[in-house]
Order: structure tokens, then C-alpha cells, then sequence
């Protein structure tokens, strides 16, 4: 690990870009993600950052990006679906995304069978993929597990399988929270600073592994084994953090 604890203790918000994952960084996990809140302090304190980065804050979230309006504000740029929905990037032509999300229509009427049987178990439904959560029923980790792996092999190629925490998803190929951070660093706001990344699951290894490729600092959240610089133990360290700094 490099030292770098003296330097994150009195990080230059001049020098850094900043991006967050939301749930379990920013934001505590909820047995249910439309149960997920903000705390007021970090809410205003991100709009700050903001401010005083000129811009150079971003979310990195796996959620739709939509999602995340009404949690964070409609200021602060967020990639979605794990990069895939990128602010102000060309979209994904119109048939594809029929495609896809006719694909996965196909899939729901099983896995919402499957859910049924297993009380407290959740699937998201995210239009071009889905998720399968099991925090409020771990004994279903197995057979959700098992059901996402049948579903990736049914769509075929061009779909990627992604396991978190308590949660298994299927979304499509190439994009990933890696690509998102390096894309936003060749916007105005964002280029020639150096990234900070904040993430707690698997699916923010390629945004931590990026922030460290492009000289930065990659921090992990709680206990998660991610190769990371720093780790913060959850989103109310990270508030305190964010806070301490801006008051700097
Ligand atoms: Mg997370």
C-alpha cells in the first residue's frame, strides 16, 4: 500500500477529481433499494464539492441514472447501469435497446416466479438487465445465483454477469464503472485532475483499478477485499471525511 493517509488527510480540492459509487459508499445499504436515503449533510456537502471542484464530481452508480436525480440533485453528473448510460454520450441507437429489453422481458415472468417462492428476496427489474437481490433472504443466494447464471446462458453473448453484495446482476457487455471514470476524465471539468474513487463492491474494482492507472487514489469502503490505497469504514466516515475537507 503507498502511504498516501498524510496526503488524503489534507487532499487539495483544487488538484482531485472525485467519484462515488452511491449505494453502500454514499449511501447506506437498505434491505431494499427504493428504501435508500442521502443524509441531508453529505447531500448539501457533495453540492459543495461540486462548487468548489468546478465540476469535477461524479457518480458511478449501477443503478438507472434517473434513479439517482431525486437522491442527489440534478447537478452532479452521474454515469449509470455500471457506465452504460453515460451523461451526454451518443445513446445506444433505439434498437438495440428494444432489443435488449425485450430479451429481458422475456426472462422476468420465471425469475418473478422464483422470487415468489423465496419471501424477502427482490428482483429489479433495470429495463436492459436486471438484478436478483437477497439480502433480506441470504438462504436464497444459491438458487438466485443459479438463475442468473441460466439466464446469462439463455440471452447468450453480449450480456456480462455481475456479483455484488447480496445481489447478482445481468446487464449487457463492455461498458463498466472503469470506462465510465476514464471517459469522464477527458471532459473539461474533469481533465488534468487526478481521480479519487470511492467504491464498496466488486462491480467498482475497474473504477478503482482506473483511478489508480491514471496516478489517483483509489478508496474502499468497510471490509470488502478490493485492492484499494485507503479504506473508509462506510458512508458516514466518508461524510465526516468530505466534511472535515470542504471546512479545510
Ligand atoms: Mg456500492
Amino acid at each position: 500500500m503507498k502511504d498516501i493517509t498524510a496526503e488524503f488527510c489534507a487532499l487539495d480540492l483544487e488538484r482531485f477529481a472525485f467519484f462515488f459509487d452511491f449505494d453502500g459508499t454514499l449511501a447506506e445499504i437498505a434491505p431494499r433499494p427504493q428504501d435508500v436515503v442521502l443524509s441531508p449533510g453529505l447531500r448539501r456537502d457533495l453540492g459543495q464539492l461540486y462548487l468548489r471542484t468546478r465540476g469535477a464530481v461524479a457518480i458511478i452508480t449501477g443503478r438507472q441514472s434517473s434513479e439517482l436525480v431525486s437522491l442527489v440533485g440534478p447537478d452532479l453528473p452521474v454515469a449509470g447501469l455500471h457506465g452504460m448510460d453515460f451523461p451526454d454520450a451518443a445513446p445506444t441507437p433505439d434498437r438495440i435497446v428494444a432489443a435488449r429489453v425485450a430479451a429481458i422481458r422475456s426472462l422476468l415472468p420465471d425469475l418473478a416466479r422464483l422470487i415468489a417462492d423465496h419471501p424477502g428476496a427482490l428482483l429489479e427489474d433495470k429495463r436492459q438487465g436486471f438484478a436478483l437481490h437477497w439480502r433480506g433472504a441470504p438462504e436464497a443466494e444459491a438458487a438466485l445465483t443459479h438463475a442468473a447464471q441460466e439466464a446469462l446462458a439463455r440471452l447468450g453473448d453480449g450480456w456480462s454477469l455481475q456479483p455484488g453484495k447480496s445481489v447478482i446482476e445481468i446487464r449487457p457487455a463492455g461498458d463498466d464503472k472503469g470506462t465510465a471514470l476514464r471517459r469522464f476524465l477527458t471532459l473539461p471539468a474533469f481533465r488534468g485532475r487526478r481521480p479519487i474513487a470511492f467504491g464498496d463492491d466488486l462491480n467498482d474494482l475497474p473504477m478503482l483499478a482506473s483511478a489508480q492507472a491514471a496516478g489517483g487514489i483509489a478508496v474502499a469502503m468497510g471490509e470488502v477485499p478490493l485492492a484499494a490505497d485507503l479504506r473508509l469504514a462506510g458512508p458516514e466516515a466518508l461524510a465526516a471525511w468530505l466534511n472535515e475537507r470542504l471546512a479545510a
